[in-house]
């Protein structure tokens, strides 16, 4: 069955054919505007809202949710109808909110350093399954305003392309958010990233760099032996010139592997020309990997070293760490243990 976010506007009026023409825009409004489920739509009659809960399944179910000490960050482990496991995360700032999605259970792209790399692929998810998570953002985040997308979970988006389109283009056109307000996270296909060059919503590029010379990127993001440097910085330069919007690269700083000067002469050399922004974070630990994060001093060392050379650098702040909900930690593990609610 398809789930309430699968459903095109076309394949909901089917569902609603006995229904008054009206009731297609309220519901679709409902799930789109609104972002409630069915059975919170009191403007239906409820046996309406009965049937529609019925033939409009939720994708996500709760396996566990985890707060960090502050309440500012929030994890969601769902299950998906077929058990598969996604973490989605919800972090809150003063006045807005931020929901960081997954695009794939697992993820193929093998970065060593990554604990979803480190598990491997499951499957790709569903458009549903996609615009599901951020519509379960937007009503927990409420009275904040939920701003900004990032397509930085678990998953390569660029590997599942059509349905994760389908989705931003569900969250722009129905939903609202602007496309300045939703990025796309890639390790670098660069196939993917020309696609993206052709489409009509300019949404912002990340680009996971994490190296600036292709040894060492090979090491660290395999799929670098594919599609090099030269290759991919082509095709951010052509992303660039075709929508004008900020590119970012990422860069997880791992202590004496890509945080030494010469690794940030290299990376000067590409970000500089393409006017690019890095984000600095230190690694997070991950289980299958031993090299520790640089420490905070070497990060601002480093940050500094690119801002004398030109490029506009700064240092990400982490969240959700004591989670296991920053970036790279990821892993949807251990489902069986029972549902835990830290606060
Ligand atoms: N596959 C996409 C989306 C994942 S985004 C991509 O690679 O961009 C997750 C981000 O966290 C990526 O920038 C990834 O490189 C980074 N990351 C992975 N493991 C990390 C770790 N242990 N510490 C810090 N960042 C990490």
């Amino acid at each position: 069955m398809a789930t309430r976010y699968d459903l095109t506007r076309a394949d909901l009026a089917e569902v609603l054919a006995d229904q008054p023409g009206y009731r297609v825009d309220q519901v679709w409004d409902g799930l789109h505007r609104r972002c409630v489920a069915p059975s919170a739509m009191t403007e239906l009659p409820l046996p309406l809202r009965d049937h529609l809960e019925h033939e409009l399944p939720a994708a996500l179910t709760l396996a566990r949710e985890s707060v960090s000490e502050n309440g500012s960050t929030v994890k969601w482990l769902w299950q998906l109808d077929d058990a598969a496991l996604v973490e989605t995360v919800l972090m809150h700032y003063p006045d807005r909110a931020t929901v960081c999605i997954s695009s794939q259970a697992g993820c193929a792209m093998a970065c060593s350093f990554c604990a979803t790399g480190q598990a491997g692929f499951e499957r790709n998810l569903s458009t549903g399954e996609i615009v599901e998570q951020v519509a379960l953002a937007v009503d927990r985040a409420r009275p904040r305003r939920l701003s900004n997308v990032v397509l930085m979970g678990m998953g390569e988006p660029l590997a599942n392309y059509d349905r994760v389109w389908a989705a931003i283009e569900r969250l722009h056109d129905d939903m609202g958010l602007s496309a300045r307000h939703l990025t796309v996270s890639t390790v670098g296909m660069v196939p993917g990233i020309r696609r993206l060059t052709t489409e009509a919503l300019p949404v912002n590029l990340a680009v996971s760099l994490h190296a600036a010379n292709d040894t060492l990127r090979n090491e660290l993001v395999p799929i670098n032996r594919r599609y090099p440097l030269a290759d991919l910085t082509d095709a951010c330069r052509n992303y660039l010139a075709a929508k004008g919007r900020r590119l970012s690269f990422e860069w997880a700083l791992i202590a004496g592997v890509n945080d030494r000067p010469s690794d940030a002469v290299e990376l000067a050399v590409i970000a500089r020309p393409l006017g690019a922004h890095v984000n600095l974070i230190p690694l997070n630990p991950t289980p299958g990997y031993a090299t520790p994060g640089t420490p905070p001093s070497g990060v601002r060392d480093f940050r500094d070293q690119l801002r004398a050379s030109g490029v506009n650098a700064t240092i990400r702040q982490n969240r959700g760490t004591d989670i296991d909900a920053a970036c790279g930690q990821l892993r949807a593990a251990a489902a069986s243990s029972p549902v835990e609610l830290r606060r």
